[in-house]
Parts: structure tokens; sequence; C-alpha cells
């Protein structure tokens, strides 16, 4: 895909359209409302493949370029992650810019909904950090262009399982590049996080006679998990030094970063966790480098947007789970692109995706 570079003098002249042109976006929605107190920032990053599809964030940003900072970044990513999981779907993303527990109201989000909706479908948005199913509903009330809704409303509801049953057939893909045959069975995996997704991994890696050690900041779900899966607590100062074979981040982002790379004696590191790389370009070299076969986050968890992805479709959930198992295919062929071409795993999956785009976007070229 087109890149530029960009130069400090381009960002002090052309503060917006120098940062679109950076990874070539292609619309930006800057959204007010002086009554409800809406600001809000909605971003389109590609529509090749479809619409752009990617939650909405309500975050309290310090200043509106580290908003619009965020959303760039986040809109992008969603291409790449939509694109590699072989979707229909190009990358968007929005941020409400204040405080949810003080500025959240109905009139709101639907004021938001309504700017949304302004945008004729080229933008769906769905649910991210602060925001609620049943805020999706209320945004609802003024566009169509919403996904993620609970069940109860012909909504896909939790998309949980189907992200933790992509993680599952991904870590299966991984053991098969390092193992030769993807079996778990007996294979050491840590799993940080044991909750949503967390939790549903664990009963796959069960089932699979895999031994399992979990680690949560939650007392609460520790007990809970354990004794339902009669599964082994370890603790946080321990987890990265412990004889494993598989790492499963399944909690927070950046945990593969210098210092765990300088402990972990695993093989795979394969979770559902966002931006797992502190630092994508550095440790997703220092990982390759360190023998650990990395399985790249976005490809991993593709299962959430694949899920959502169906309500647009009539939502069954049989179709997002079959489609979910695809990623076992993508995390494998990443590897063997990976190996060809003497990159990093990240770097692979980041050319499938850019792959694809090119792809179908000269077919959308022919008359
Ligand atoms: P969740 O909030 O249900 O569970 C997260 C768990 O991590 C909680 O039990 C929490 O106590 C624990 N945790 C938080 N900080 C921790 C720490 N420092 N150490 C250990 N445990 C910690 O979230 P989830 O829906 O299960 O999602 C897990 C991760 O996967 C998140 O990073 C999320 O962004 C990502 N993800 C989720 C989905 C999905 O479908 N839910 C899809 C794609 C990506």
């Amino acid at each position: 895909m087109e890149v530029t570079t960009l130069k400090n003098s381009d960002l002090a002249k052309d503060p917006v359209i120098a940062q679109m042109s950076l990874h070539n976006h292609e619309q930006i929605l800057f959204c007010n409302d002086n009554a409800t107190g809406l600001k809000a920032i909605i971003a389109i990053h590609n529509t090749v493949l479809g619409p752009s599809l990617g939650g909405t964030r309500m975050w309290n940003y310090a200043n509106e370029m580290e908003a619009l900072t965020d959303v760039l970044r986040l809109s992008r990513g969603m291409t790449y992650k939509s694109s590699v999981a072989g979707l229909n779907l190009g990358g968007g993303k929005a941020v409400i810019i204040g405080d949810a527990k003080v500025l959240k109201s109905e009139a709101l989000l639907r004021r938001f909904g309504k700017f949304v909706d302004s945008l004729g479908g080229k933008y769906i948005t769905a649910e991210d950090v602060a925001m609620t199913s049943r805020d999706m509903e209320i945004i609802n009330m003024e566009t169509d262009h919403v996904s993620g809704l609970p069940e109860n409303m012909g909504g896909s509801g939790d998309p949980s399982p189907v992200t933790a049953y992509g993680v599952y057939v991904s870590m299966k893909a991984s053991a098969k590049e390092v193992w030769g045959k993807d079996s778990l069975s007996g294979k050491k995996v840590l799993v940080q996080g044991i909750g949503h997704v967390g939790e549903v991994l664990v009963s796959h890696l069960v089932k699979e006679a895999a031994i399992v050690y979990i680690n949560d900041i939650s007392q609460e779900r520790l007990k809970i998990v354990s004794e339902k899966y009669g599964v082994e607590v370890v603790t946080a100062d321990k987890m990265f030094d412990m004889d494993i074979d598989i790492y499963a981040p399944c909690a927070l982002g950046a945990t593969v970063n210098s210092d765990t790379l300088s402990r972990l004696k695993c093989k795979i590191i394969c979770g559902a966790a966002n931006n797992q790389l502190a630092d994508e370009k550095v440790h997703g070299a220092l990982v390759a480098k360190s023998g650990i076969l990395y399985a790249p986050d976005f490809v991993v968890n593709a299962g959430g947007i694949i899920n959502v992805y169906y309500e647009l479709e009539g939502y069954n959930r049989e179709r997002a789970l079959s489609h979910a198992e695809k990623i076992y295919d993508t995390t494998y062929n990443l590897f063997q692109l990976a190996k060809k071409e003497n990159i990093p795993t990240y770097m692979a999956a980041n050319r499938l995706a850019e792959q694809r785009i090119e792809a179908i976007a000269r077919i959308n070229a022919v008359l």
C-alpha cells in the first residue's frame, strides 16, 4: 500500500492531511455538537475490500492530536486485520473525546449515531473501550450502520467464543510449524488473562490434554477457572521464567518486550491480546531472532471481527466459527512466507494483508 514519509515541517503546516497521507487514509469526519458535548473523530483508512468497520472508543485524550493519532493508527489496524482474515471489509475506527463516566449520555450517543449515518454505510461502528452493547443499541436508534448488537436484537452477541476458537486453531498451526504436528497434547501452555477469551481458550486446551497454567490479576477469576478446569495458577513474578512451550497473552498489550523476551523459554507466542509487541519493529525483529515463533496478534484474534462480519449478513454462529477455523491456514501460510522472505512474522502478516488489498483493487479497476 502506498506510504509516504512525514517531515516535521509537513506536520506543522498541515497537521491533519499530512498525518492522513502518511498511511494513505481515505477520509476523516470531525464531529462536534455543543448541546451534547460530543467531540468525535471517525477515520476511514481503506475501503477497497468493503465498508470500513471498527469500534468506537471513548477516551479522555490529553488533546485533539492525541485522539487523531490514535484513531488513524487504530483504523489502519482494522484494514489489516479484516484483510488478512479474508473479510470483505475495510478499516475504520471512531473516537469520542471525553470521560465516558462524565460525558456519556443518550443524546450524545444518538448525535454520534447521526454522524455515523451521514457516512451512508461507508463506516460501520461497533463496541470498543468504554462503550457497551447498550450504547450500541442507542446509536442504532439513529443509524443501521452498527454491529455487535446483543443477540436479543438479532445481533451476534459476545464475540469471545469465536475469538478464542481462532486463537486455539492458530496455536495448533504454530505447533505444526514448530513440532511438525499440530497436537497440543502434553504441551505446557501459559494463559495470561482468563477473562472472556482466556477462559474459553483454557477449555479448548484442557480438552486436548494440554498442561495449562493460568495467571490473572483477579483472584476471583483464578479461583473460578482453576477449580472448573483443574488447571494450575502461577504468579506474575514467576510466569515468564517458567519452563513452558507456549505463552498465550490474553490480557493486555505490550507483554512481548525486551524484559519478557530475555526471560521467556517458550517456543511459541500465540494469544488474543491486541498490540502484544511493545514496539512492533523492535520486538517483532527481536522475537524472530530469539527463536520464538510469534503468531501475529491481529491474525490470531480476528475471530472477533469475523463474528461481527457475519452479523451484517444475518447472524449464524456456525458460519462465524467455520470462518474462524481458516485462521489455522492463514497462520501457517504466513509462517511459510516469513521463512521464504526471511522477514519477521508480523511483517509477513502485513504483507499478506496488503497483497490481498492490492489484488482486489486491481479487480475493482476492471470495467
Ligand atoms: P476480559 O476483560 O474479559 O479479560 C481480560 C482478563 O485479563 C481479565 O480477567 C483481567 O482480570 C485480566 N488482566 C488484566 N490485566 C492483567 C494483568 N496485568 N495480568 C494478568 N491478567 C490481567 O477481556 P477479553 O474479552 O477476554 O479480551 C482479552 C484480550 O483479547 C484483550 O486484550 C482484548 O482486547 C483482546 N481481544 C478480545 C476479543 C474478544 O472477542 N473479546 C477480540 C479481539 C481481541
